[in-house]
C-alpha cells in the first residue's frame, strides 16, 4: 500500500486514506480525510448557511432587477434594444430598403401621406430575410412592435 503524508497534519497514511482528487499524484488528495472534513467544517462555520442565504437572495433581487430594467429598455426604445440584441438588426434594414426602396407608404392602413414617415417592419424574427418585412407608417410600426413585444 503506498503512503502519503498529510499535508496538514504531517502523519503519513495509507493513501486510500485520502479523499479522491483525480488532478493530484494518483488521483487522491494531499490532505487526509479527517482533516478535509475539519476543513470542510471550519469553512461552513466561517459561511453559515444564513449567510449563503442572504447571498442567494441578494443575487436573485439582482437578476429580476435587470430583467426588469430589460423589459422597460425593450418596451420604451424599442428600436435601439432591438439593434443592440440583434446583431446586424440596423445593417437588415439598410438591405432592405437599398434592395426594396424607401417606404412611402403603409401595408396595413394603406395611408400614403407623405407627410408621415414609413418604415420597413419586420414580421416574424426572419430579419435576414428581405421579404419579411411589410412598409408601415409610425403608429402600425408601433401598434405592430407593441403585439410582437
Ligand atoms: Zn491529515
Ligand atoms: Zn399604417
Amino acid at each position: 500500500m503506498i503512503e502519503r503524508k498529510c499535508s496538514k497534519c504531517k502523519i503519513p497514511k495509507p493513501i486510500n486514506q485520502f479523499g479522491m482528487d483525480k488532478y493530484r499524484k494518483y488521483g487522491r488528495s494531499y490532505v487526509c480525510k479527517p482533516c478535509a472534513y475539519k476543513n470542510l467544517k471550519s469553512y461552513k462555520e466561517k459561511y453559515p448557511e444564513k449567510r449563503q442565504e442572504t447571498m442567494r437572495s441578494w443575487y436573485q433581487r439582482t437578476i429580476s432587477a435587470r430583467r426588469e430594467a430589460h423589459r422597460l429598455w425593450i418596451k420604451n426604445n424599442p428600436r435601439e434594444a432591438l439593434s443592440k440584441l440583434i446583431p446586424g438588426y440596423s445593417s437588415f434594414h439598410r438591405r432592405v430598403r437599398e434592395q426594396r426602396g424607401i417606404p412611402s407608404e403603409c401595408d396595413i392602413c394603406g395611408s400614403n401621406d407623405l407627410r408621415k414617415a414609413y418604415d420597413w417592419a419586420n414580421l416574424t424574427g426572419q430579419y435576414d430575410d428581405i421579404y419579411d418585412y411589410k412598409r408601415m407608417c409610425r403608429s402600425c410600426h408601433q401598434k405592430h412592435d407593441r403585439r410582437a413585444a
